[in-house]
């Protein structure tokens, strides 16, 4: 790895290391997800005057009124999606900064991603590039009509949170196919893994979260 995503000196990796510790204090048990945020470098995808807070457990700004999510998150969310399942073509709704879609990236075959602003999105193709993730297809869009160019999904992900769950999401779902959702308003919003089944969609809650709203339309 060049020096660049090594970061400052030897620090990154030793900081990567301790929050892999802490995510397994909080109860994180997938090896293979805590293996990949270990290996995945943070600092990349936020601003460099925020870089000596890369590797806290804690969500940062990424611009555009909008965060880098909080890496518990991440991993409690993509340890959700890979339960029981693996998925090889994953559909991630709000791109952001990219750190998710890099983690996933990692651990499934494809990655469709859309982002409604198109200058993170710009930035965020900048790093997929670097990092050399090349299974990544991100587009400019409203995430609330999925990608059905591209459907069935045998996972879908959403990184921000509407006040229902879309339909047209639930429709590009493969049967045995897993949706993770943060739904509700600010204050109030439940992360939900539902599944389709052959005949039905099965909901499990699984941790009150705090989401930036998704919003209609694009940028
Ligand atoms: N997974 C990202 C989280 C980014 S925050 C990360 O690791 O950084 C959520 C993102 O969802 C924001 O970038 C926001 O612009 C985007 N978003 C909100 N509503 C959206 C919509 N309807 N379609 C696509 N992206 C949306």
């Amino acid at each position: 790895m060049s020096s660049e995503f090594q970061g400052i000196g030897m620090t990154s990796q030793r900081s990567r290391d301790r929050l892999v510790l802490q995510l397994r204090d909080m109860d994180i048990q997938s090896e293979v997800v805590l293996e990949v945020i270990k290996s995945t470098p943070r600092h990349i995808f936020i601003d460099e005057a925020l870089a000596s807070r890369a590797y806290d457990n804690t969500a940062l700004p990424i611009g555009h009124n909008q965060t880098i999510s909080q890496p518990y998150i991440v991993a409690r969310m993509v340890e959700a999606l890979l339960e029981g399942q693996q998925p090889e073509k994953v559909l991630e709704i709000g791109t952001g900064c990219g750190y998710q879609t890099a983690i996933l990236s990692r651990l499934v075959k494809r990655v469709y991603s859309i982002e409604r602003i198109e200058a993170l999105l710009v930035k965020a193709r900048e790093r997929f590039r670097a990092l050399k993730c090349t299974n990544i297809r991100a587009k400019y869009g409203d995430g609330n009509r999925g990608w059905p160019e591209h459907a069935p999904f045998d996972a879908i992900i959403v990184s921000a949170a509407p006040m229902g769950v879309p339909a047209q999401l639930l429709e590009q779902l493969q049967i045995n196919g897993k949706l993770i959702i943060p739904v509700g308003r600010s204050g109030e919003q439940q992360l939900l893994s539902i599944l389709r089944t052959e005949d039905d969609f099965v909901e499990k809650r699984l941790d009150w979260v705090s989401f930036v709203p998704m919003i209609e339309g694009v940028g």
